[in-house]
């Protein structure tokens, strides 16, 4: 009897510890793409993608095409777009794309897209497949096919013509072994 007090008070300061972690944790963030399905992590945020020097606003996750891809937060679909056949340059660059407001009010942003399952206005959770890695070549700058991921702290708006600053994606997920 005398050896429960103190386990009860082990148990009872570990869990204090434990939700202090979760609270200070924005959010629950996951990877969009199954670990087991990655072959490899490309380009990360601010990289220069190109010899303009452009700046890189997300990182590439390469994988097969067809491979599905979830959705990294809990949220809510606010744009789907095809720039597949589009005439504007930055959206044929970004191919099949879908642009998710997380619970967190951050934009998760989901570019070269074979498929986009959810319509606007749906609401996800963290893991829903939300799409398919397209095929080299078919939805975008992508000849090696790999999910365009970016976090920002701000939605597009028309004044800016661009969205938020963007968030390095590798800062806010789990740590991934191997
Ligand atoms: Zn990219």
């Amino acid at each position: 009897m005398q050896a429960a007090l103190p386990i009860a008070l082990l148990v009872g300061i570990s869990l204090l510890f434990a939700s202090r972690r979760s609270s200070i944790r924005l959010s629950e963030v996951a990877w969009p793409i199954d670990l087991s399905d990655i072959l490899r992590i490309g380009q990360s945020v601010m990289d220069s993608r190109n010899a303009h020097g452009d700046p890189h606003y997300g990182i590439d996750i390469f994988a097969k095409s067809g491979t599905r891809v979830r959705s990294a937060s809990a949220g809510t679909v606010i744009r789907v777009s095809d720039g597949r056949q589009s005439n504007k340059e930055s959206s044929k660059r970004a191919g099949l794309w879908i642009d998710i407001r997380g619970d967190d009010g951050l934009i998760y942003r989901y570019l070269h897209l074979g498929e986009a399952f959810p319509s606007v206005g749906k609401k996800v959770n963290v893991g829903d497949i939300i799409g398919v890695i397209a095929t080299a070549n078919t939805s975008g700058l992508a000849n090696d096919p790999h999910l365009h991921f970016e976090i920002r702290k701000q939605d597009w708006t028309e004044v800016r013509g661009s969205y938020g600053d963007p968030i390095d994606p590798l800062s806010m997920l789990p740590v991934r072994k191997g």
